[in-house]
């Protein structure tokens, strides 16, 4: 239930009400796209000083979640996400934001900067090797001077299990 706080009300709730699925979208936009961890809040998404008793109760993710539902947007990319094909990867390509790769539906990519596969580790990558790409779970062996080896349990694309030189990982599945 929405009600106006100001006596006789200002007229906000009447305009929420006209244009409620601007308003939802917004909303959605919001907790959605929020730099703080899906599983917590801050005051750029949900948190404001009238809810401080209930602020470590709020999880912008759940309310993405249910305002994604009731909109029948339940893809939890941004609205106009770059939308990348494992065929588009060449060797310059960079992301600068969210993306989604067309041969791993239900996944939504961050761009990483390359170099550091082990802060990877066996979590779901878009990666290339030698112009070749895939999305999977990245894998790492290692010996006693370091990381040896690096593949991906590939999910779609082509098999890029070799040398941790070779890989570039290019995004990583958001959690
Ligand atoms: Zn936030």
């Amino acid at each position: 239930m929405l009600y106006d706080t100001v006596p006789g009300g200002a007229g906000h709730v009447q305009r929420i009400a006209e244009r409620l699925p601007d308003v939802l979208d917004r909303a959605l936009g919001r907790v959605r796209n929020c730099e703080c961890g899906p599983e917590t809040s801050c005051y750029r998404c949900l948190r404001v000083f009238r809810n401080e008793r209930y602020h470590e109760q709020l999880r912008r993710g759940v309310a993405a979640d249910v305002l994604g539902r009731l909109l029948g947007k339940t893809d939890h990319a941004p609205a106009g996400a770059l939308r990348i094909s494992l065929s588009d990867v060449h060797p310059a390509l960079t992301a600068t934001r969210r993306f989604l790769v067309s041969e791993a539906p239900g996944e939504v990519f961050e761009p990483v900067a390359s170099g550091q596969l082990d802060l990877y580790e066996g979590r779901v990558v878009l990666a290339s090797r030698d112009g070749k790409a895939a999305v999977g779970r990245l894998w790492l062996r290692r010996d006693a001077h370091g990381i040896v080896g690096a593949g991906l349990q590939q999910r779609a694309g082509a098999p890029l299990d070799g040398e941790a030189d070779g890989l570039a990982v290019i995004g990583v599945a958001v959690l």
